[in-house]
């Protein structure tokens, strides 16, 4: 029987992993702990691990999986910026989960918009308090606004069609433009959008896309959305942005350095990043962590993905969710 070793487990992950890999003949092991340097030697016997989202597998671990025996590595997400592929070469297959539900993660980017835009989050405080005053609950319709959205894959189709319903404006950047969508370059969407949600993946080219130039750029109350990639943004330029008042609101699932501190009980810790605990500070910043895909749908879809990916590679089937290596120089050239 074929064993697998899934890292950083938590309890939301089990039962549809236990289903899937129970159906397809597959033993699997759940452990808390992450994938690091550190814990690679836990995989030794297995056939292949399932890492988080967060494990950094760099050549370190992957030379130690590869030391293990390990030939399979299925990530159970869809975004490969964690793994050095170069070093998995041909010695570890790559596997991916390409698309589990756009929606989840779009209707997460709405429900922060509206959370924000709507003061929800203030309010809830408010009412539990047995506050009812509505000073400084003043919102703004979304109808007639535009929301420019930089990505139009999965995520950016989905999040465009809700957009729409609600009356706005879409316009978009992305090197592979789609029929329907009004096309605009990067700079005339920073300066045209006022709102503008990020869904394209973090690649060399798309690091800290939003830096000090693309927030000057920006109309002044600008909304900003980041549920794709922390490093899309340059998390201190967005502080200097939001303190300057540029920045009129930004909703955030996922943080650059969010590595160390996402998914975890961090409340009875002193938190040591700066920047991101001033962030927090702001009553416009709302930040939620990297749950956006978090949805029974997407739970189910991603185990499903992930055991037909570890069956295809045990049986020698191709498969388009394998990741090469190469595909990180057939990236499209895009400038900004
Ligand atoms: P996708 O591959 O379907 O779409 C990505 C789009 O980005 C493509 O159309 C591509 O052409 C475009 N793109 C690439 N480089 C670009 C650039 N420099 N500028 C503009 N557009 C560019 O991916 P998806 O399923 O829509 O997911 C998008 C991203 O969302 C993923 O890369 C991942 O990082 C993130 N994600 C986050 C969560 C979460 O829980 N927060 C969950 C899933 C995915």
């Amino acid at each position: 029987m074929r064993k697998l070793a899934l890292f950083d487990a938590k309890p939301y992950d089990r039962p549809a992993f236990e289903r899937c890999a129970g159906r397809a003949g597959i033993e699997i092991k759940f452990f808390e702990t992450k994938l690091s340097r550190d814990t690679v030697s836990l995989a030794k016997g297995f056939d292949g691990v399932i890492p988080f989202v967060n494990d950094a597998l760099d050549r370190e671990v992957i030379d130690g999986l590869a030391q293990q025996g390990v030939k399979l590595i299925a990530l159970r997400c869809a975004g490969y910026n964690h793994v050095d592929l170069q070093a998995a070469g041909d010695r570890i297959a790559v596997y991916r989960v390409p698309a589990y539900s756009p929606h989840a993660v779009a209707e997460h980017a709405v429900a922060m918009l509206l959370t924000i835009v709507r003061r929800t989050h203030k309010a809830y405080i408010r009412t539990r308090d047995f506050n009812f005053s509505l000073n400084g609950m003043v919102g703004f319709d979304l109808h007639g606004k535009t929301i420019g959205i930089v990505g139009t894959g999965r995520i950016g189709r989905a999040l465009i069609d809700i957009c729409r319903g609600f009356g706005m404006r879409v316009i978009a950047y992305d090197a592979r433009p789609a029929a329907d969508v009004e096309y605009v370059p990067l700079e005339q969407l920073l300066a045209q959008s006022d709102v503008i949600s990020l869904h394209c993946p973090l690649t060399e080219k798309t690091y800290h896309m939003i830096d000090e130039t693309a927030i000057a750029r920006m109309k002044k109350g600008v909304v900003l959305i980041n549920t794709s990639r922390g490093a899309l943004i340059d998390a201190e330029a967005l502080l200097a942005g939001v303190k300057a008042r540029k920045i009129g609101a930004a909703c955030l699932d996922v943080y650059e350095e969010e590595g160390d501190l996402f998914f975890e009980d961090n409340s009875g810790h002193i938190l040591e990043d700066d920047v991101l605990a001033r962030l927090i500070s702001m009553p416009n910043v709302l930040i939620t962590s990297h749950q956006a895909f978090l949805t029974q749908e997407a739970l189910d879809a991603i185990a499903e993905t992930t055991i037909q990916n570890a069956v295809d590679f045990f049986q020698g089937r191709d498969s388009e969710n394998r990741v090469r290596c190469m595909e990180k120089a057939a990236e499209p050239a895009l400038s900004r």
